[in-house]
């Protein structure tokens, strides 16, 4: 078996979106050795939807576009970068932290988490089958295939409601299934929905089966307050009822709200000395791209401070 190749660095960033990548550019202008770490390609979520119309400076961007941005500045600065790599252990509590790949370990005197979240599942019967023939967790990426087709979101909060009004751009009638009878969506979003005609709400309701075979037919669904089961026909589901934190390398190594989100104070530190997290992965109240630049320049300036406080040597 092939020896794992050695890197030490004075901070390693697991995760290239925009908290990451922002983290790199301040880490980097803070003079310290850094590396960026990634399960893919850089980007993060922007790299996948098309437009980004509220990030300052840039009234209309594709996110790829931005993120790409966010990537070249971080070159300029002298990054190291590392796409592709699956992690397959992380030690953070040690003052000598490790992160190991499948041919890397990487040995570093600081970590910024900077994972990132994804769309939670429904857990339903058919979800997973037909994923990617039916049932996809981005409008944006997807919704052109569902021209003048029935479509199915689920949820009621900002991003169920949006991006149900994004698919009516294609498809001819959008079905918008939320378990209350209220949406938790902010009241302007609301009303683009409410004075839409291709959106119809099904109010009060759970999803409980996906069905097809190649493709998706229909969703089965129960009224919780009358108990009544029906079936939807549908050509497409989208799910969005919230995000899981990408912390399956962590957990249990530092403290998590119970959805797993890490919990930092304003300096992004966790509660292990030399880590920090920022960007959507942490216990935040907003989810955006600002936000998680912002998380990263506030996590990077944090650690550099930390290793100017705290002389570690890594023994070569
Ligand atoms: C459909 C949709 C539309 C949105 N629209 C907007 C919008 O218009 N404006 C806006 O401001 N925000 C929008 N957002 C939210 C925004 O995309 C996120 O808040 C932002 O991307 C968070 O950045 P992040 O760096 O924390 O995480 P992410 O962008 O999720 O990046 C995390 C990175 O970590 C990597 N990673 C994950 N696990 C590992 C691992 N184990 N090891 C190494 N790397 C790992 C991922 O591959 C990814 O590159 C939208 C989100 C979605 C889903």
């Amino acid at each position: 078996m092939s020896k794992k190749k050695e890197l030490i660095f004075d901070t390693v960033i697991l995760g290239g979106g925009p908290a990451g990548l922002s983290a790199a550019i301040y880490a980097c202008r803070g003079n310290i050795k850094t590396a960026v770490v990634d399960i893919t390609m850089f980007g993060g979520q922007p790299g996948n939807y098309q437009e980004i119309e509220n990030y300052p400076g840039f009234a209309v961007s594709g996110g790829f576009d931005l993120m790409e941005k966010f990537e070249k500045h971080a070159d300029k600065f002298g990054v190291e970068k590392f796409p592709m790599q699956e992690i397959q252990k992380v030690d953070l509590k040690s003052e000598i932290k490790t992160i190991e790949s499948l041919d890397i370990i990487f040995k570093c005197k600081s970590i910024i988490i900077a994972t990132g979240a994804k769309a939670s599942k429904l857990g339903i019967p058919g979800e997973k089958e037909l994923f990617g023939k039916g049932v996809s967790y981005c409008a944006v990426c997807d919704g052109a295939f569902y021209r003048d087709k029935v479509v199915c979101v689920v949820g009621g909060g900002n991003s169920a409601v949006e991006e149900a009004c994004y698919l009516t751009k294609f498809a001819k009638k959008v079905y918008i299934i939320h378990r209350r009878e209220k949406l938790r969506a902010d009241k302007i979003i609301q009303d683009r929905a409410f004075n839409n005609p291709k959106i119809e709400f099904v109010w009060n309701t759970i999803p409980l089966e996906i069905r097809g075979e190649n493709n998706v037919k229909s969703i089965v669904v129960k009224n919780v307050i009358t108990d009544k089961i029906t079936e939807i026909n549908t050509d497409g589901i989208f799910p969005y009822i919230g995000f899981t934190p990408n912390t399956e390398l962590f957990n249990g190594q530092l403290e998590q709200t119970p959805q797993g989100f890490i919990e930092t104070d304003a300096y992004m530190q966790t509660s292990i000395n030399g880590v920090f997290a920022a960007g959507d992965v942490r216990n935040t109240p907003l989810r955006q791209v600002i936000t998680a630049a912002s998380d990263g320049a506030t996590a990077a300036c944090s650690c550099v401070k930390y290793l100017e406080q705290n002389q570690i040597k890594i023994p070569v």
